[in-house]
């Protein structure tokens, strides 16, 4: 009998250390794709080539469906089909904009799915890049003009079984650029899930993914950016696993002339960039997309009805304001510390 006990114990003591299962090993990569900054850190009892697979997604995702520069993504010939014809969607493209569609109505159009033409006009991702003394801003006339051809309910979407259609009515260009890589993080959390990683966070420009569990058990972290300073912090936000967190900020990109400063999440009301009191947003939720989109309408609505939106889908939501006031869901404050 105490031989028994014995091997009992020998076997308890054996599952506790976890005897037999190699320790995760730590693979860290940092690439550009979707125009922004990707860093991916990984913990896996598999091989690095993870890595490589998780780019691969993003690059895909990229390069077959949401980028409105490449013209045989799906979204390319969505948009050089505008006016035209109706054209047969992927079951994820699909979806993707089905989701924008509803969070364009839940978002009275702050969210703007269809903007393309406005966002073309500015140009601001481009103009960024270049000499600041050089950046042009669009006439009221110009506005105005782009202003008429970007309304969602222009975008068509049927769907049978999984087969979606699409059509683009009044010449409307679709631009998801608001969505891509919150999308991307849910692409990656599936290849996630078939691989041998136990733990990981990765970044796709301002959205994060937590997955899973890090080796030290200690939870994950992800800093808050302080929109009047952005090479400082605010604080951090402790994120359980699964979660995704996304920011827009006015500081993201932008261009600046006659002093005055025009970033890039504009607003389809008054075709100028959004002028809500709000500096950034910060949504924690457990969707990626459902994360980057709340993000983008949240900036354009402003703190009073951006909590009303976030709530709408049990997402939290941190506002920064133009004095530097921090303005959290209820939820939210459980998660986040101040530096
Ligand atoms: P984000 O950084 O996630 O807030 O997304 C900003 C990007 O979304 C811009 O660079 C545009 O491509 C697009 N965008 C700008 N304003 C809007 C809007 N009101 N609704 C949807 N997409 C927008
Ligand atoms: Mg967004």
């Amino acid at each position: 009998m105490k031989k028994f006990f014995a091997l009992c114990l020998a076997f308890v003591l054996l599952l506790q250390t976890g005897c037999g299962t190699p320790n995760p090993t730590k693979y860290q990569r940092v690439d550009t794709a979707m125009g922004t900054v990707v860093s991916m850190t990984v913990y896996t009892t598999g091989s690095q080539e993870i890595l490589d697979e998780l780019f691969d997604g993003v690059k895909e995702l990229e390069q077959d469906t949401l980028s409105r520069r490449i013209p045989t993504s799906e979204i390319g010939r969505a948009n050089a089909m505008s006016g035209q014809e109706e054209i047969a969607l992927s079951e994820l493209c699909g979806k993707t904009i089905e989701t924008c569609l509803q969070i364009a109505e839940d978002a009275d159009g702050a969210f703007q799915p269809a903007l393309g033409n406005l966002i073309t006009l500015w140009n601001i991702d481009e103009q960024a890049q270049g000499p600041s003394s050089a950046a042009v801003i669009p006439t009221e006339a110009e506005i105005a003009e782009a202003l008429e051809h970007c309304d969602y309910h222009d975008i068509k979407l049927n769907r049978e079984q999984d087969i979606y259609r699409l059509s683009l009515e009044n010449d409307v260009q679709i631009d998801l650029g608001a969505v891509g890589k919150g999308l991307a993080l849910d692409v990656l959390r599936e290849l996630l899930e078939k691989s041998k990683v136990s733990g990981a966070t990765v970044s796709v420009g301002g959205s994060v993914l937590v997955y899973g569990e890090k080796p030290d058990e200690i939870p994950w972290k992800v800093g808050i950016v302080n929109p009047l300073a952005p090479g400082e912090s605010l604080g951090i936000l402790t994120v359980p696993a699964g979660q995704c967190v996304s920011t827009s900020g006015d500081y993201e990109r932008y261009i600046e002339a006659d002093g005055k400063r025009y970033h890039h999440i504009l607003d389809s009301s008054t075709g100028y960039p959004a002028e809500s009191g709000v500096r950034s947003v910060t949504i924690l939720c457990e969707n990626g997309m459902i994360s980057d989109a709340l993000s983008t309408a949240c900036f354009v609505l402003g703190t009073e009805e951006g909590l009303k939106l976030a709530a709408k889908y049990n997402a939290e939501v941190l506002f920064v304001t133009e004095s530097g006031e921090m303005v959290m869901s209820d939820g939210m404050k459980g998660y986040f510390t101040a530096k």
